[in-house]
C-alpha cells in the first residue's frame, strides 16, 4: 500500500490515467489563481485545510514553500460533468467546461492530497507528495444517488452536510432526502404548523420518552447550499398517499376513519393512509409542493407511492363515492388517480415527479405521466417494464445491494435486517444490464438506499453507507464499465485510509 497502483488508487477509477514520474511536493493546499470555478476552488480549499495535520502549514495556510499553485482553465470540449487534471512539479492544473466538471476533479484532487499526507504521517516526512501524472475522466451515468431515510431516525444538519461532503468526494451527485413517513414529518409546511408540533414526534414504545426531530427552513436552507457548492443536487421526498401517519396524527380529517392517530414508533406498513375521497389531501398535497419549490431549486421532487394498502379505501364511504365519480373499478385505481393529480400539481410548478415502482401500476383510465421517473427498487423487473414502456427510470434493486440497510454480510454479528447487500453486490449493480439501446438510453443511473429503521445514530449510518457507496460510486461512474472487483478491493485499502481522513466509520470486509 506505500506505492499506489498505476491508477493511484482512485475511486472510482478515472477512465485514463497517466503517471508521468517524479512528485508534487504539498506543505498546504495550492494557492488557487484567479480564473474560473472559483467557487469550486473555495471549498476544495476549505476541505483541503483539513486535510493537512499537525503545523505544515504556513499561518496563512498557504503552501509554506511558496511553490504550488492551483490554475482552473475553461475547456468548451470537455462534456458536462468531465475533467482533466494535469499534475506537475509546483503545479495542477484542471480543465473542465462546468463548475461540476471541475468540482469532481479537485476532488479526485483530493484523494490523492489525502494519501500523500496519510503517507507523510505514517513515514514521518516533512511534506505530502503526490505523483506527477495526467488524468482524464468522465462519467457513465448521469444520476449517481444516495437516499437516507430521515424519517424513521432524525439526523442532525450537521451530519447531512458531513454525508454529502463525503459522498461529493466519489463524484456521487444527488442526495435523495427522504423527509417524511409513517414515524415522523421533517420539514415546515406553511398552513400546517402540527406537522412540527405533533408530526415530527413520537412515543417510544419501550421506554415512554419522545423521539424525533425536524429541520429548520434556514437548516435546509443552508444544506441547499452546502451541497450545491460541491455539486450535489438534493431531491426531496414527500411520501403520499401511503406512510402518511404524522400527517394524519397531526391532522386527522385527512383520514378514512377520522381517527385518533399517533405517529407511529413500529416499523411496517399501516392501513391508514390519506383519505381518497377528501378533498383536503389535494389542498394539503398543494402547500407540500409550495414548501418544497420554495426550499429545494430541484427539478425533481419524489412522491413516494410506495406501499399503500387499500383496505381503508374499500370501507370508506367518502372513498367509495370517490370510486363511483371516477368511474374506476377498484381502490388500487384510486392510486393511479390520485398520481396524476399529483404529478399535473407538480408540473404546474415545473417539477417533474419520481416514484417508487408502485406507480408503474396504474390504471388505463388514469396512466401514468410521460415525464413521471421511476425508481425501481423491488429488483430491476420494474425498472425494465418501465423503460420498455418509455418512462424514465433511476435503478436501485434491492436484490443487487442497493439497499444499505441490509446487512454486510451473513455475520451474526453484524448489523442491519431484511437481508444481505454485499459490496460485490452492489459493485457489480450494471442500471442498464438486460436491456437494448433504446431502452437503455432511458436509465439515468443508480442508487444507494439507506432507510433507518435499526440506524438510530450518525456513527451507524456511517458503518452501513461506507465503503457500499464508494463502490457504487464507480459502478455508476466509470465510462468503461466497473474495473472488476478485485481491482476495486485491491484501491479500497488506500480508500479507506481517506475515509479514516474524514472521520468516517466503514465496513472493513469484502
Ligand atoms: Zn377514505
Amino acid at each position: 500500500m506505500n506505492t499506489p497502483g498505476p491508477d493511484l488508487d482512485l475511486v472510482p477509477k478515472p477512465s485514463a490515467v497517466r503517471v508521468k514520474g517524479g512528485v508534487l511536493r504539498l506543505s498546504g493546499p495550492p494557492a488557487a489563481e484567479s480564473g474560473p470555478f472559483a467557487a469550486e476552488c473555495g471549498v476544495f480549499e476549505e476541505q483541503i485545510r483539513g486535510c493537512f495535520h499537525g503545523g505544515v502549514l504556513s499561518p496563512q495556510g498557504t503552501n509554506a514553500e511558496g511553490g504550488a499553485r492551483l490554475r482552473c482553465v475553461h475547456d468548451g470540449a470537455l462534456a458536462e460533468e468531465a475533467y482533466r487534471l494535469n499534475i506537475e512539479d509546483g503545479l495542477v492544473t484542471v480543465a473542465a467546461s462546468s463548475g461540476s466538471g471541475a468540482y469532481h476533479g479537485l476532488q479526485t484532487l483530493r484523494q490523492l492530497i489525502l494519501s500523500g499526507e496519510e503517507k507523510r504521517l505514517r513515514s514521518g516526512g516533512d511534506v505530502a507528495e503526490i505523483p506527477r501524472a495526467e488524468i482524464e475522466d468522465a462519467p457513465r451515468f448521469p444520476w449517481r444517488g444516495f437516499m437516507l431515510d430521515c424519517s424513521r431516525h432524525f439526523f442532525s444538519a450537521a451530519f447531512i452536510r458531513k454525508i454529502i461532503d463525503a459522498l461529493s468526494l466519489h463524484h456521487i451527485n444527488r442526495f435523495h432526502w427522504h423527509l417524511t413517513d409513517d414515524q415522523g414529518w421533517r420539514f415546515p409546511v406553511p398552513g400546517y404548523p402540527l406537522l412540527a408540533e405533533t408530526g415530527s414526534r413520537r412515543k417510544d414504545l419501550r421506554s415512554g420518552r419522545s423521539e424525533g426531530g425536524f429541520y429548520t427552513v434556514q437548516e435546509i436552507r443552508d444544506i441547499v447550499r452546502f451541497a450545491s457548492l460541491r455539486h450535489v443536487e438534493i431531491v426531496p421526498e414527500a411520501d403520499l398517499p401511503g406512510h402518511t401517519l404524522s400527517v394524519l396524527a397531526s391532522y386527522p380529517a385527512l383520514g378514512c376513519t377520522g381517527g385518533p392517530y399517533e405517529v407511529e414508533d413500529r416499523f411496517g406498513i399501516f392501513e391508514d393512509v390519506l383519505c381518497a375521497g377528501n378533498d383536503g389531501i389535494f389542498d394539503f398535497a398543494a402547500a407540500v409542493f409550495g414548501a418544497l419549490a420554495d426550499l429545494f431549486p430541484s427539478r425533481r421532487v419524489h412522491i413516494g407511492g410506495d406501499e399503500v394498502l387499500f383496505n381503508r379505501w374499500e370501507a370508506c364511504p367518502k372513498c367509495r363515492k370517490r370510486l363511483a365519480e371516477t368511474g374506476l373499478s377498484s381502490p388500487r385505481e384510486l392510486q393511479s388517480w390520485i398520481t396524476s393529480r399529483l404529478a399535473a400539481m407538480l408540473a404546474e410548478r415545473g417539477k417533474i415527479p419520481i416514484g417508487w415502482d408502485e406507480i408503474l401500476e396504474d390504471s388505463p383510465r388514469f396512466p401514468l405521466p410521460e415525464e413521471a421517473v421511476i425508481m425501481s427498487w423491488r429488483g430491476r423487473e420494474g425498472g425494465l417494464e418501465a423503460a420498455r414502456r418509455g418512462r424514465r427510470v433511476i435503478m436501485s434493486p434491492n436484490t443487487e445491494g442497493c439497499y444499505l440497510d441490509y446487512k454486510h454480510s451473513e455475520d451474526p454479528g453484524e448489523p442491519g435486517q431484511l437481508g444481505i447487500s454485499s459490496l460485490k453486490a452492489i459493485y457489480g449493480m450494471n442500471p442498464a444490464g438486460g436491456m437494448d439501446g433504446k431502452e437503455a438510453d432511458l436509465i439515468l443511473g443508480g442508487q444507494g438506499n439507506l432507510w433507518t429503521e435499526l440506524v438510530y445514530a450518525g456513527r451507524i449510518a456511517e458503518y452501513m453507507i461506507f465503503p457500499r457507496i464508494s463502490a457504487l460510486a464507480e459502478a455508476l461512474w466509470n465510462p468503461g464499465g466497473p474495473a472488476g472487483f478485485e481491482d476495486f478491493t485491491r484501491r479500497l485499502s488506500a480508500h479507506r485510509a481517506r475515509l479514516d481522513a474524514l472521520d468516517l466509520l466503514y465496513y472493513r470486509g469484502t
